[in-house]
């Protein structure tokens, strides 16, 4: 098993896959990968390959009942989850398969999977894997979204990127992901920055008033107005959990 990252206790991922070698991955990098670095939270890889059945260490079989592809072994994969180890608690230590069958991957479940104390993480590859390896090992199934990869490899990095920077002292400055797209409903308002005048484009004005009520309240504005305009669906949520009109029309 390799490891990274040292500190006793720090909230820990575990991955199961082909692929190792994709581990750290972007991961490694920037915010994700200083926090990595400094053991607030630490990456293992089991190798699916050395499990594998005979010389060869064949990891996957034909499918049941015909089709195309390659289905992996539920034997190869639980003697890896087995050598991944992990507490029998699924609250406190979910187990996912990454799928496009699972359920949509959310802000919420991410601040779910912050508060366990690790995940183990299971990285699918050709047509999937044995549906009986799933049930016995009370597998969640999470999706990234509404299209079709190659490998859970990727899924699985955006699964952790989104979870660990929740991770108390990961970002530095925790107030960022209290004001971020989902984290109160709606999407995040425009960001500006210098200069203050680009190709005839000037920043907001309220934004340079130093008038933090009214910057505050065109913040919000913003935000209702993206979140109505692109995400109909976040919008009535919004609307329904603050007894607002959806179709209300406001001076946005
Ligand atoms: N035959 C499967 C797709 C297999 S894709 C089906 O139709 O459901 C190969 C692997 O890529 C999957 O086992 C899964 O681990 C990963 N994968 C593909 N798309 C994904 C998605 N949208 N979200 C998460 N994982 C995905």
């Amino acid at each position: 098993m390799a490891e990274v990252g040292q500190v006793a206790g720090a909230w820990r991922a575990k991955i199961v896959t082909l692929f190792p070698e994709a581990f750290p991955g972007v991961l490694g990098l920037s915010l994700t990968g200083k926090a990595l670095a400094e053991g607030l939270w630490a990456l293992d890889t089991i190798d699916l390959r050395p499990f594998g059945i005979g010389r060869h260490r064949n990891v996957d079989d034909t499918p049941a009942g015909g089709g195309a592809g390659m289905v992996l072994r539920a034997d190869v994969v639980a003697a890896a989850l087995q050598a991944a180890g992990m507490p029998e608690d699924r609250a406190k230590w979910p187990v996912i398969y990454m799928s496009p069958r699972g359920r949509p991957f959310t802000q919420a479940m991410a601040r779910r999977f912050a508060q366990a104390d690790g995940l183990t993480i299971l990285c699918g590859r050709f047509e999937g894997v044995d549906e009986r390896v799933l049930e016995e090992y009370g597998v969640e199934e999470v999706s990234i979204g509404d299209f079709i990869l190659t490998g859970g490899e990727q899924a699985a990095q955006v699964l952790i990127d989104a979870t660990v920077r929740l991770i108390p002292r990961v970002l530095g400055n925790q107030a960022s992901t209290e004001e971020e797209s989902f984290s109160n409903g709606l999407l995040e308002h425009p960001q500006y920055t210098r200069p203050a005048l680009w190709r005839g484009r000037a920043i907001p004005e309220v934004l340079q008033s130093g008038h933090h009520a009214k910057i505050e309240a065109w913040k919000r504005a913003q935000a209702e107005r993206l979140t109505k305009e692109r995400r109909p669906d976040l919008w009535r949520a919004w609307c329904a959990a603050h007894n607002r009109d959806p179709d209300e029309d406001r001076e946005l």
